[in-house]
């Protein structure tokens, strides 16, 4: 079992589900822009929201945003600790450290120390593409040891300095790589772990290496935070985590969606169908199952189990609630409609 920290009021570790996170890709110092962003983030299911702090209007751009927003807000830092000090001033409620680029022990213990005075969090985020050179192979090469002992380096820095409040990622876009490095990091120490595969690509890419990276350790019980780090907009990462949380088990928000591949057989536009009724239920937060069926093959089986069903005909559709039959002939053209009005009656919102 992990410790537990806490990053305004969010608890990360020690056996408490495990927290979905993200980043905004606005210039924090856009204010209007950023809060808008941040609450598209909380909408989606981000429970954690990370701000790069690039300068001081970033970091003085803090204070603000923790007016507007009431989801936790981590500050990226990199390069400059006195931006570290700005962020906390400002309210922030979580850093992230980068070893590699801020490696002069003073300055980490004077965060430490402040941080500390706040009951403020530090996640060491070690990156692949930012490893001190100090941790790397004899030909440059990027290891999976290597990157454990740059985060070890900073975490034994903070701790012999007397900040226990410490969460710890290692991340590459490498996933093989970025899972012995997770692996290995885990057996050395008790820090909670945040999860990622970075640089993953955009959402069809980005999305399946992040869940295979990601999806191995949760399924080995490493990781108690999660970013799904895609190139666009950011909501799409929250989805993303969320899909992987649901897959494994672990956690659900909103409906998961059991939809056949289509062949020969399927008599109704299911891929279209499907894209509707998810846009349909996507503002809900209650977990259900929606099963969208071609055909009766493997269709009558899944309607049954799922909370909600359509099984296809030829250019019609069956509706199911809870295993029941409750229209047995809907016309195609009217089955996204139906099934997102049944399900809205049963949370107690009408379409
Ligand atoms: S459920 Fe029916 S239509 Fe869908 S893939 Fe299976 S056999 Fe084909």
């Amino acid at each position: 079992m992990t410790r537990t920290v806490s990053a305004g009021g969010v608890a990360i570790g020690g056996g408490n589900p495990v927290v979905v996170q993200s980043m905004t890709n606005t210039p924090t110092a856009d204010v209007r822009a950023t809060v808008e962003q941040v609450r598209r983030l909380q909408a989606s299911g981000c429970e954690v929201v990370r701000v790069a702090v690039p300068d001081r209007p970033a970091a003085e751009a803090i204070r603000e945003l923790k007016r507007e927003v009431t989801v936790p807000l981590v500050a990226d830092i990199h390069y400059d600790h006195r931006l570290a000090l700005a962020a906390l001033a400002a309210g922030v409620d979580k850093l992230r450290l980068n070893p590699g680029n801020i490696r002069d022990p003073e300055k980490i213990v004077a965060i430490a120390r402040a941080a500390g005075e706040r009951g403020v969090p530090i996640r060491v985020g070690v990156n692949a593409g930012s490893v001190d050179r100090r941790f790397l192979g004899p030909r440059g090469e990027v290891t999976a040891e290597g990157l454990v002992d740059a985060a070890l380096w900073e975490v034994e820095l903070l701790e012999r300095a007397g900040f226990r409040e410490v969460v710890v990622a290692i991340k590459a876009h490498d996933v093989p790589l970025t899972v012995e490095a997770n692996r290995l990091l885990r057996r050395e120490g008790d820090w909670p772990v945040h999860l990622g595969v970075t640089e993953a690509g955009t959402e069809w890419e980005g999305a399946i290496r992040s869940a295979v990276g990601i999806g191995i350790l949760l399924a080995e019980g490493i990781g108690d935070t999660l970013r799904v780090s895609l190139a666009g907009d950011p909501v799409r990462e929250v989805e993303a985590a969320w899909e992987i949380l649901a897959a494994l088990g672990l956690r659900r928000r909103g409906p998961s969606y059991v939809v056949c591949p289509t062949c020969g057989r399927t008599g109704i536009d299911v891929p279209g169908i499907t894209r509707a009724v998810r846009a349909g239920l996507a503002h809900l937060v209650q977990p259900l199952t929606v099963a969208i069926m071609g055909c009766p093959v493997n269709g009558v089986g899944e309607a049954e189990r799922a909370d909600f069903a359509i099984l296809g005909g030829k250019g019609f559709g069956t509706l199911y609630a809870h295993g029941q039959v409750v229209q047995p002939k809907v016309p195609e053209e009217r089955l996204v409609a139906e099934l997102v009005a049944l399900v809205l009656q049963e949370v107690g919102e009408h379409a």
